[in-house]
């Protein structure tokens, strides 16, 4: 006999007796059913509710209370079990209506007003019908707040077990939002302030704590809508809760109290615009010959406060909405999974393609006569000769528009010089890169001379650009060069030192020991590019270089309360605005707040290569607050920041408050840190960004724009982020950003020095332009192989079919970590390790470096000079708009045409929510399942060696989780590289690679921030993967297995190619659990507890004892009719029931609830 049986016998009984003549048998009933409840799981009254319990319920609520006089030792009983079931049925507010219980309820207060025993059990259930927000409206309608009102009001602590009932039952109805309009016009509002500071300030030793928090979840639904906010602050709430709140911090209790006490603080700061004058970019690009609709939402004025108020109330009956919002998005159109050959262009078009794949019709004359010779000055017409192709992003100039001919590797040493060698520390730099010893030497300096001269071989190509200016009063650093630049560190005020006196003197102390970097061949190719503000100036790190520190550092564990504690702190500026500031220090929009040293204020600057910071404002003696600069054309995409800070104090805690973010999280929130360099920790022979940072979170603050100015966004909010940090010397120049820094000029000559390191007898190198950016940068892309072996048939043949892999990166500016993967790849690609070798002689790479220069220049975040997103373009991609996507295209069409595209294909970015490197991959099969679609999969077939190659690096490579990959296409996703090249060129492993800004969550990495050479490890293990690949899943010649098997400890790797089954795929979707403080203040539902059963189930049980027990204030009074026996018999849940025998069901042991299938307990 199990539930079930007791249950239908409940249900029979129930119907057979209209009168309470079998009152016995109710009664025992209703005991076994409380003990059942009590004892199991929440699944019990889950089954209870499925099989029509609640109606049940509520039908004998009918019953008992018609009887008269009330029969309380049938109806409490029941109010106890409604309570309990009712607040886990979904559906309880629609079946109250049905059976027209609110007013049963309602009267059963009222007529109890005075006895606060059934009083209580009433409450519990008006409170659990008010859950659902139309029977909360209709209890609201029919007087149910003012009885509550007259139940806890005046303050008094009689009777607190019915006022907590009532309060508790007070909060729910203000859920709905006519409640709560209705609440303040009647003046609760006010009263439950008051009530609020009463209890406060009564209850020393917190005792009370959930009346206190019952009165702040009241002012928390009521201040929900905009007259509730309007009225809290003209009751001085912000100050009463903001005093109380300061009271409560030492103890730790009180969490629950301060949690909700902040949350209210956070609503009702009044809502601002963001302090600037426009959200636009402050740098602006006159779109060539396209008239783009200017965007129209400039101006910021507006409503702030119209938070969806209107919205119509939701009604929790309508379950289900969590169902399938994921899947929402993905395709399952069959026709539009398929590859799909068709071309976005003439096809005459891609004959201009041929050019970009030199590598296809080089005959290798060289090898006959002296190689070297031949082919060094192959490669220097080929460079220098203006080349037939280069495709031209726009014929219509503007201001900041100059064409550009020359292909960027002419402003590197000339190539026919043979005695030049980077210094060997510079090869030394992973065991990874086993250089050949190149016989010829020369020194670096004389290189990056040649380097250097682009600004005399044609000043019209470049600009004069200026080193930072250093710290002042640098004893170490008079030390190092007064006798050589006296003059130049006249610390004159604003005094600009020229680059080349200053830098000139640094370079001869440059150490010269960062890999792959030369500081003279980065300010070379700095002067070359070309920004929208026509930069003027170099930052210290970008062109001194940055060496990854000997170890890697945990993520950030985040402090307890961090976001309270800060979060007050914003609201005192209101409250206490006594050492407010509110000083702009710095603002690119108004030059004149820039330059000049305000005395007691940091120094800030961005106008510098990739740089981001538009204003900066000093808040408090040590704080600031900074915005960010829109990308390029839009009012949108904050997200990265890279500024300069000096003249700061030595270890005071500077705060950072970088305000408008826009991502409703962060990674900030989950150990992530931002980087820092120091100028005179570099010059001490530390060059590096670190990791660092405290008490950071991430949160959504009080500023907001107006539907309007936020593109169309209704009530648009941001977020800030917030760090503090200790400068680690005083009057230091440091440099902050979201991420290592990676500037295209860093791009530029990192690509000079690996042409200039390779081994021109193994590597095959080409550098080209693929085309010329809006802003007039050019776009690299290398074609990297290995030379061919001889100039036998047999060796050419092999060199010229090799597959091709298509690799790109940084098509979001502010993905900085995917230049540091990719600079890891290609480095090992033209590298002497000697799986490198054998990866050259199995591939032909074409790579694009950096998709999208000038957003990367000019510090954007996610957009293009056009204010497009770039990934977002593969499908339509505009030549004059997107050329660097319409060229990588048709390179890729073309590839195709001539029935040679590219086995792999891999588009670098780093992502911001999660850990972890993954790859994205598709596959119609798994989206299908995914999306439950109910096509069948049988009969589409599908390749499934696109999850081979993230397998493979999930052995590999230690920063990379299989568990993170997914193979889904999405519809969003539709127009990105990755889709396209799947669908329209037929990649089958066409893929995204993430990279995590922050850290790993699992294997070797775990726990570790990612640093940059974790990232271009990363890249490096792309590599292997590939060749690994090869083997797996190529033919290959027995000589190139003999190779690989040396190199390589795979034979079980390699002879398992049969073994590329597809098993099920662990999708990860979301990595992060639940925040631990609430980020946005306006998802207020779960974080009341009110879907934490326990605490409702708690008071009741509690409620029991003290009923029992009759010791409390509020004990039952002689003469009360609730017989002792009824008490006893109904609240058993822990004792056997004396009568018990009266029910064979109950003989029956608790745990073979043989109705209650498998889980009893
Ligand atoms: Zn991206």
């Amino acid at each position: 006999m199990g539930l079930r049986h007791v249950l239908f016998l409940w249900i029979l009984v129930n119907n057979k007796s209209k009168s309470s003549s079998d009152k016995d048998v109710i009664l025992n009933i209703l005991s076994v059913l409380t003990d059942l409840l009590s004892l199991g799981t929440g699944r019990r009254i889950h089954y209870v509710i499925s099989k029509g319990g609640t109606e049940a319920l509520l039908q004998a609520l009918a019953i008992a209370a018609r009887t008269e006089p009330p029969d309380h030792s049938i109806l409490l009983p029941l109010l106890r079990l409604l309570a309990r079931v009712g607040q886990r049925d979904r559906k309880f507010g629609l079946k109250v209506q049905k059976a027209e219980a609110t007013d049963i309820i309602l009267g059963l207060a009222r007529r109890n007003l005075s006895h606060h025993l059934y009083l209580t059990h009433c409450l519990w259930v008006l409170r659990v019908c008010a859950s659902n927000v139309t029977t909360g409206t209709t209890l609201g309608t029919n007087g149910t707040m003012e009885l509550l009102f007259k139940v806890i009001t005046p303050y008094s602590k009689r009777h607190v077990r019915t006022v907590r009932a009532a309060i508790e039952a007070l909060a729910a109805l203000l859920k709905s939002k006519s409640n709560s309009r209705r609440a303040v016009n009647k003046g609760y509002l006010g009263g439950l302030l008051r009530l609020y500071q009463d209890w406060h300030h009564h209850d020393v030793s917190n005792n009370y704590i959930y009346i206190r928090r019952g009165l702040l979840l009241c002012l928390k639904h009521i201040t929900n809508i905009q007259l509730g906010r309007e009225t809290f602050l003209g009751s001085l709430g912000m100050e009463i809760l903001f005093t109380s709140v300061q009271d409560c911090l030492s103890c730790k209790n009180l969490d629950p109290i301060i949690t909700t006490a902040t949350q209210i603080l956070r609503k009702c700061y009044p809502k601002e615009p963001l302090p600037v004058a426009t959200l636009r970019s402050s740098y602006s690009f006159p779109l060539p010959g396209i008239a783009k609709s200017e965007n129209p939402y400039e101006g910021s004025e507006g409503d702030y406060e119209s938070d969806g108020e209107e919205e119509t109330e939701k009604d929790l009956d309508n379950e289900d909405v969590e169902s399938k919002e994921e899947d929402y998005d993905l395709e399952t159109d069959v026709n539009k999974l398929k590859t799909r050959p068709v071309l976005d262009r003439p096809e005459e078009e891609l004959g201009q393609y041929e050019a970009m794949c030199p590598e296809l019709s080089h005959n290798f004359q060289e090898f006959e006569s002296e190689p070297e010779e031949e082919k060094t000055l192959e490669d220097k017409t080929e460079s220098s000769a203006p080349f037939h192709f280069i495709p031209n992003a726009t014929s219509v100039k503007h201001a900041n528009y100059r064409w550009r001919k020359q292909s960027a590797t002419e402003m590197g040493p000339d190539p026919k010089e043979k005695d030049f060698k980077v210094p060997l520390q510079n090869l030394t730099k992973k065991e990874k890169c086993r250089w050949h010893p190149i016989d010829e030497k020369r020194d670096i300096i004389k290189a990056a001379q040649d380097a250097g001269s682009c600004e005399d071989e044609d000043r019209a190509k470049s600009h004069a650009i200026t080193l930072r200016p250093l710290p002042n009063e640098a004893a170490w650093y008079k030390k190092m060069f007064y006798s050589e630049c006296e003059y130049s560190i006249n610390p004159s005020p604003g005094g600009r030192l020229e680059s080349s006196d200053v830098a000139t003197n640094l370079l001869e102390k440059h150490q010269g020991d960062i890999p792959f970097h030369s500081p003279r061949i980065y300010i070379a190719k700095a002067k070359c590019v070309k920004s929208i503000p026509d930069y003027k100036d170099l930052a210290f790190p970008d062109f001194w270089g940055h060496q990854s520190p000997p170890y890697s550092k945990p993520m950030l564990e985040r402090k307890y309360g961090v976001q309270r504690d800060k979060v007050l702190d914003d609201v005192r500026r209101l409250i206490q605005p006594d050492d407010v500031i509110g000083r702009t220090v710095f603002d690119l929009d108004e030059p004149s707040h820039s330059s000049p040293r305000l005395p007691g204020s940091l120094t800030f600057f961005s106008k510098f290569e990739s740089g981001n910071l538009r204003k900066a404002i000093q808040v408090r003696e040590f704080e600031y607050d900074l915005i960010m600069n829109a990308d390029v054309n839009s009012n949108q995409h904050h997200q990265w920041f890279y500024f300069e800070v000096r003249d700061m104090k030595l270890a005071v805690p500077y705060r950072f408050n970088v305000i408008n973010c826009e991502k409703f999280n962060s990674q900030f929130n989950y150990g992530m840190q931002l980087v820092i360099y120091s100028v005179k920790e570099a010059l001490q022979g530390r060059p590096r960004w670190l990791r660092a940072g405290y008490d950071i979170c991430y949160y959504k603050n009080h500023y907001c724009c107006s539907a309007a100015a936020g593109g169309g966004m209704s009530g648009k909010c941001y977020y800030t982020l917030t760090f503090s940090i200790k400068f680690p010397h005083n009057d230091d120049v440091c440099y902050l950003a979201y991420h290592y820094p990676y500037t295209y000029s860093a791009m530029m000559a990192h690509l000079d020095i690996l042409e200039q390191n390779r081994n021109p007898k193994k590597v095959y190198w080409r550098q080209q332009t693929l085309c010329q950016t809006l802003g007039g940068n050019p776009c690299p892309l290398l074609t990297i192989t290995a030379m061919p072996e001889s100039k036998k048939r047999d060796d050419l043949e092999q060199f010229y079919n090799r597959p091709y892999v298509f690799l790109m990166a940084r098509v979001h500016p502010g993905e900085s970590n995917a230049s540091w993967v990719m600079k890891g790849t290609l480095e090992f690609l033209v590298s002497s390790d000697p799986i490198a070798d054998l990866l050259r002689k199995c591939f032909i790479f074409k790579i694009v470096p950096m998709l999208n220069p000038d957003g990367v220049i000019n510090g954007n975040h996610r957009c293009s000079l056009s204010g497009d997103d770039l990934n977002r373009q593969w499908l339509t991609p505009n030549s004059q708009v997107h050329p660097t996507i319409y060229h990588a295209k048709g390179l890729l069409y073309y590839l195709r045409s001539i029935g040679r595209a590219p086995l792999v294909f891999c588009d670098y970015h780093g992502h911001s929510q999660k850990k972890n490197v993954f790859l994205y991959g598709c596959s119609i099969k798994e989206t299908l399942w995914q999306a439950g679609c109910m096509v069948d999969t049988a009969v589409i077939t599908e390749d499934v060696g696109y999850r081979t190659l993230p397998k493979i690096l999930d052995k590999v490579a230690p920063a990379f989780v299989m568990n993170s990959c997914s193979f889904l296409v999405e519809k969003s996703r539709e127009s990105t590289a990755r889709v396209v090249v799947w669908r329209e060129i037929g990649v089958l492993r066409s893929y995204t690679m993430e990279s995590t800004y922050c850290g790993c969550s699992h294997g070797l990495y775990k726990g570790l921030q990612l640093g940059t050479q974790e990232l271009e490890e990363m890249g490096s293990k792309l590599c292997l993967g590939l060749l690994i690949l090869h083997l797996k899943s190529l033919p290959c010649s027995k000589k190139l297995m003999a190779q690989a098997a040396l190199l390589l400890d795979l034979e079980e790797e390699i002879t398992d190619r049969a073994q590329r089954s597809c098993s099920n795929s662990s999708l990860e979707t979301d990595d992060e659990p639940p925040c631990v403080e609430e980020i946005d203040y306006n998802t207020d539902s779960s974080s009341d507890g009110e879907r934490d059963f326990s605490e409702l189930d708690q008071e009741i049980q509690e409620c029991l004892s003290w009923a029992e027990g009759e010791t409390e204030d509020e004990g039952l009074t002689t003469g009360q009719s609730c017989s002792s026996k009824a008490l006893r018999g109904l609240y058993i849940s822990s004792q056997p029931t004396p009568n018990s025998t009266a029910l064979p069901l109950r003989s029956t042991a608790l745990g073979v609830y043989s109705g209650f299938e498998s889980s009893p307990a």
